[in-house]
């Protein structure tokens, strides 16, 4: 293991252009459950009717109170989780020069708050709003503590920047995901089992446009056998760490 971390560091040390891509469960160290997973998770929501009654774009249509009382307790735990080792690797590797980006699927802002820049939410962020009938934005700052669901100017309900099932994907974020993954020379893929499309196809643009492919999972995931060159297995936090922690070895810059 120690010696695919050097062979890994050695790669992305070595590289001008190294993209991230996350997935839930980078942030399951900080106490956040996968999205796709949320329904087992939450209060007072039935994991067998989750995605039919709450991650849909039709059950917000239908009843944005009953969606809206999730998106609060889901709101409610990500302002108070922190950003985790797998965070801080991935944010110590930008200072480092070997992070140009992050795609990630989590809608948590951690990677941010980690001290990331650039970093790219193909899912969107859930404490971004906008009006479904003006499009109108609002920051959940601007909104909180009042009605829920709230309201926007226009009188309309406002929801999350987040695709529920039915909805479109946010194309800027997709097509700004697909020129980082072909321009890649690195991929550090992390924390993600590679099920959830169209945001799946990111690490293959990378690995069809010739980047080594760099995995940290805890299992083998659909990428492992197919476009994975090094698979580093372990939990995330303390993978990246090393992994980071030898990047700057190499570079000559000390990573804590
Ligand atoms: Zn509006």
């Amino acid at each position: 293991m120690q010696n695919l971390i050097e062979q890994a560091a050695k790669a992305i040390a070595d590289s001008r252009v190294v993209i991230g891509y996350t997935g839930a469960g980078i942030s399951t160290e900080s106490g956040i459950p996968d999205f796709r997973t949320m329904g087992e998770f939450w209060e007072g929501f039935d994991p067998a009717t989750f995605e039919v009654e709450i991650d849909s774009r039709e059950a917000f249509e239908k009843n944005p109170e009953k969606v809206w009382g999730f998106f609060s307790q889901a709101i409610g735990l990500m302002e108070q989780v922190e950003p985790n080792e797998g965070h801080k690797a991935m944010a110590s590797l930008g200072r480092l020069g070997r992070m140009a980006a992050i795609v990630t699927q989590n809608v948590d802002g951690l990677h941010q708050a980690a001290g990331s820049e650039n970093v790219i939410e193909f899912h969107g962020n859930v404490r971004q709003l906008h009006c479904l009938k003006c499009e109108a934005r609002y920051t959940w700052e601007e909104v909180k503590g009042g009605k829920i669901p709230p309201p926007c100017r226009c009188g309309y309900v406002l929801k999350p920047m987040v695709p529920l099932f039915g909805d479109q994907v946010n194309i800027e974020a997709a097509s700004t995901a697909e020129v980082l993954a072909a321009n890649a020379q690195v991929m550090v893929v992390a924390c993600t089992h590679g099920d959830i499309a169209p945001v799946n196809r990111i690490p293959l643009v990378a690995k069809e446009y010739g980047a080594v492919i760099v995995e940290v999972n805890r299992l083998k995931s659909l990428y492992t056998d197919r476009v994975t060159d090094f698979f580093l297995q372990g939990e995330a936090g303390e993978v990246l760490a090393a992994l980071a922690r030898e990047v700057g070895g190499l570079l000559g810059s000390p990573v804590n």
